[in-house]
């Protein structure tokens, strides 16, 4: 029987998430890789046990996360039902509709058919009353906004969620959205977009509107997938997200690309961080950066990350370093 640890609160540090009561852990844990198939895997117990026991109190889910699209969800119902459920109020649990979950016109994008039915299932699947926050996981450019914002609205008037929020919104998508949520009562809690050194598109308006409408921000990929780790100096590990090639191309791993990871590995070391640990610490010097959700494939890496934390002040000398190496003339992957 699952106890978790009495000291689990000691080293986490929690911010406020915008301007609401919320807080969340500065790291938490997503459930995109490595949680999926059928049945939970030894390791994923151990990682998702282990980072509550560390203070990570915050999993995100998808309905499709998996694969197959749906079975992420039902192995955390798997650990929730076993393990977890004493610590239920203890947990902020999250999930998503947006993308493709099931065949036909209501299996994807935001109306509120698809979007309310695919909360019902992912309730089923992990066995829950309610999760903590529901989000459209992506802008519809053909549905109404008010629709969508609507069965955001909807889902938490019927105590399905307690929380909502938006993935992937652009600055002014974000800006109509949070109009709508608040004039139905119903605040814009969190927006989740990707963001890392190599990805910095949020710098372009939308944290700014994060910050106006006073709403939290959790960045996905801080990582860029395991590309900001030391992970592939050394060729590519077998089992590693490269390897796979489902979500990560090798085509990433050029010789220029790696000779900067390298260089950004050496600013790391000088700061006494991995290249993990300052890549986290990095996204979360934004005070308008509620959380880093990162992903992993073993608890050794989400006990790496953790580390983050012990440091993430950066000097100016430091930051123009890393943009050498992050940003034009280094790698430059994404917008
Ligand atoms: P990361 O950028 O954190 O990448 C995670 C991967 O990096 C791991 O699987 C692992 O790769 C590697 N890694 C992690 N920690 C370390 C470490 N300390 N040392 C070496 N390698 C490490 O994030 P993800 O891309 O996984 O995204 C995180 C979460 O964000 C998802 O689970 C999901 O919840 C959310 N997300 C949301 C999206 C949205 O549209 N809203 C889109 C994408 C993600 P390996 O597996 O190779 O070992």
């Amino acid at each position: 029987m699952y106890q978790a640890a009495d000291d689990r609160y000691d080293r986490m540090t929690f911010a406020r998430c915008g301007r609401s009561g919320l807080d969340l852990p500065r790291v938490s844990l997503g459930l995109w890789h490595n949680f999926g198939g059928d049945g939970l895997s030894k390791s994923a117990r151990t990682m998702l046990l282990n980072s509550f026991d560390r203070g990570i109190t915050h999993f995100d889910l998808a309905n499709n996360y998996g694969p197959p699209p749906g079975s992420a969800e039902e192995n955390f119902g798997r650990i929730l039902a076993t393990d977890l459920a004493p610590y239920r109020d203890e947990l902020v649990i999250s999930t998503k509709a947006g993308y493709l979950m099931w065949d036909g016109p209501y299996g994807e994008w935001g109306s509120r058919k698809y979007l309310l039915a695919s909360l019902d299932q992912s309730l089923k699947r992990m066995g829950l009353e309610y999760v903590d926050i529901f989000y459209s996981h992506r802008f519809d450019p053909a549905t109404p906004l008010d629709e969508t914002m609507g069965a955001l609205d909807a889902a938490v008037r019927a105590g399905k969620a307690l929380y909502a929020g938006i993935s992937s919104y652009g600055p002014d998508q974000t800006r109509e959205a949070a109009a709508i949520l608040k004039s139905l009562g119903t605040p814009c809690l969190i927006h989740q977009p990707s963001y890392s050194m190599l990805n910095r598109w949020v710098e372009g308006g939308l944290l700014d509107v994060l910050e106006d409408e006073g709403i939290g921000c959790i960045a996905f990929s801080p990582l860029a997938q395991g590309l900001l780790t030391d992970k592939y100096l050394k060729g590519v590990p077998k089992r590693s997200r490269a390897a796979i090639g489902d979500s990560f191309s090798t085509d990433l791993l050029t010789e220029q690309n790696l000779a900067n990871v390298a260089a950004l590995n050496e600013i790391a070391a000088e700061r006494g961080q991995t290249l993990a640990q300052m890549a986290l610490a990095w996204v979360l010097r934004d005070p308008r950066v509620t959380s880093v959700l990162i992903g992993a494939s073993r608890w050794k890496q989400i006990e790496d990350s953790l580390g983050a934390l012990d440091n993430t002040a950066f000097t100016d000398d430091e930051l123009a370093a890393i943009d050498r190496h992050a940003l034009d003339g280094g790698i430059n992957i994404w917008a």
